[in-house]
């Protein structure tokens, strides 16, 4: 559990911090991000922690989503709501698949929205996959809490189902971080305005495609690298 952070953003209510952490020490699970809560430290984060104050007392807090996730090499956010732009999408129970057999050295991180408006897309933007919790149709918004602990609760039991955890053999090249995602995308647009391909006014809606191409394709570091250096040369050759 110790690979997987679950990143609470913008969040309201101090209560919901400290039910999060709660939930997430039902499960054993310690590592917690906070992007610009809204009042933290505070009592009653840690009234509601019931003992799970030890969580509260080594989280991280962070200005942006970019930065919390930034080390991570999978970043899965949930929401409440079906998106315009179709982002492939997890169950908990799918999501837990996938993050039980984590080859050794990747982290994850779970990523949860504000109260009242979830996630941006901007954010949505920093996930390879989104995850949704199967609901009531007519009623899918769940307590931050709640669903920070329906998530948690699928990862445990599929650890305790797959017995003592091996670590399958690491891929020949790491998995890109999402910070490496990052600059990747940086400099794709860069290029793509400069040689005219992307239009301002389509920028934002054809990067949000091309996110999402590259995200099914899951690169990893050296591949990245490749994808640079051919932008790089494009540059160049433009320039000459
Ligand atoms: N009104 C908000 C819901 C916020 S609930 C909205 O429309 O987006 C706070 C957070 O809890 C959400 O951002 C999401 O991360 C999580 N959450 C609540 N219900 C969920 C569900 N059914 N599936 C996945 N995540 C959910």
């Amino acid at each position: 559990m110790h690979t997987v952070k679950i990143v609470l953003v913008g969040t309201t209510h101090p209560g919901n911090i400290g039910a999060t952490a709660r939930a997430m020490k039902t499960m054993n699970f310690s590592r917690l991000a906070l992007v610009a809560p809204k009042q933290f430290p505070s009592a009653e984060a840690s009234a509601r922690a019931a003992g799970a104050d030890d969580i509260l007392a080594q989280a991280y807090v962070y200005d942006t989503l970019a930065e919390a996730v930034a080390d991570c090499q999978w970043v899965i956010g949930a929401s409440a709501r079906r998106r315009s732009i179709q982002w492939p999408e997890l169950t908990p129970r799918q999501c837990a698949a996938k993050l039980t057999t984590l080859p050794e050295g990747e982290q994850a991180a779970l990523v949860f929205g504000r109260e009242h408006s979830g996630l941006s897309n901007a954010e949505l933007d920093l996930c390879q996959f989104l995850l949704h919790i199967p609901v009531n149709p007519e009623f899918s918004s769940l307590n931050l809490a709640a669903a920070v602990q329906v998530v948690c609760y699928e990862l445990y039991q599929a650890r305790l189902d797959n017995g003592p955890h091996t670590h399958p053999t690491p891929p020949e090249a790491p998995p890109a971080s999402a910070e490496q995602l990052e600059r990747f995308y940086q400099h794709l647009q860069d290029t793509l305005l400069s040689i005219g391909f992307l239009r301002p006014e389509q920028q934002q809606s054809m990067m949000r495609r091309l996110r999402r191409l590259y995200h099914r394709a899951q690169l990893d570091r050296k591949e990245v690298d490749i994808l640079r250096g051919i932008l790089s040369m494009t540059t160049g050759f433009r320039k000459r």
